[in-house]
């Protein structure tokens, strides 16, 4: 289905983003991770995937909060790899903390990996795209973006930020085969909600379908967004019914 096609997946060494990269290789696109560290486990998943659906993965240490950074990567995977179509940003942190001890630092990293790291890769990527004549790209936002979280005053901000980024994309870019949606996941089992485990989250048991989502729930929509062309300028929730 994505055979020829080569996916930029950023955070794509663990948690959602690995799922994201084993989902879309099963579907034949090849793979670019784009990670801030952690190159063992990447370079293991590269190998993974490479193996078992005779795709081409490569991995890129990068951090997408910084431009220059993203626009060599970029360019790199550009001479490295084939028909570059598809784009997901999904690498995020978090730095929680009620307003009135967040810190000004707290805030602006939050702000610079999640918002601006997308801003960067659609920046450098669209033109690539609108070369290709074709651009599927999915933004990682969340539903803490849609109805806000006490505690995660930056993470809030920074991913209704993508909301807002994702259907501006979405409308500038519609007349180049270019679609830009985002998902917005609930509560999902990954190394980033690790210390808040489901029985003790008092989420866990207000999410309707009564279990935390995994990362390849989030997959499965990521693959349902970058597969379909007439989809643009969504938020499609995946939460379990959370946010209804
Ligand atoms: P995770 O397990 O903590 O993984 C985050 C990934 O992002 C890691 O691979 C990490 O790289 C990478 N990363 C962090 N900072 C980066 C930077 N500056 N440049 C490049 N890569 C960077 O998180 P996750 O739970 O899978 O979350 C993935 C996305 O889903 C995030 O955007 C998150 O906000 C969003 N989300 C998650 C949940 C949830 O419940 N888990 C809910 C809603 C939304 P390293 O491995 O090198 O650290």
């Amino acid at each position: 289905m994505l055979k020829g096609n080569t996916a930029i997946v950023t955070g794509g060494s663990r948690g959602i983003g690995a799922a994201i990269v084993k989902e879309l290789a099963s579907l034949g696109a090849d793979i670019a991770i784009l990670d801030i560290g952690n190159e063992e486990q990447a370079q293991a998943l590269c190998e993974q995937v490479s193996k078992e659906y005779g795709i081409k993965a490569n991995y890129y240490t990068c951090n997408v909060a910084d431009f220059d950074q993203t626009k060599e990567t970029v360019d790199k995977i550009k001479k490295d790899m084939d028909n570059v179509t598809v784009l997901v940003n999904n690498a995020g942190i978090t730095r929680d903390g009620l307003l009135m001890m967040m810190s000004e630092k707290q805030f602006d990293d939050v702000i610079s990996v999640n918002l601006k790291g997308a801003f960067n890769m659609i920046k450098h990527c669209s033109k690539l795209f609108i070369r290709n004549k074709c651009g599927r790209i999915v933004n990682i936002s969340s539903v803490s973006g849609l109805s806000g979280n006490a505690g995660q005053a930056n993470y809030s901000a920074s991913k209704a930020g993508l909301v807002g980024l994702t259907k501006t994309v979405a409308r500038e870019f519609a007349a180049k085969n270019i679609t830009c949606n985002a998902i917005a996941p609930g509560f999902i089992a990954t190394d980033m909600t690790a210390d808040i485990s489901a029985e003790n989250n008092p989420l866990a048991a207000s999410i309707p379908l009564g279990r935390a989502g995994t990362p390849e729930d989030i997959a499965k929509a990521a693959a349902f967004l970058i597969t379909s062309s007439y989809v643009t300028g969504v938020v499609l929730r995946v939460d379990g019914g959370l946010g209804m």
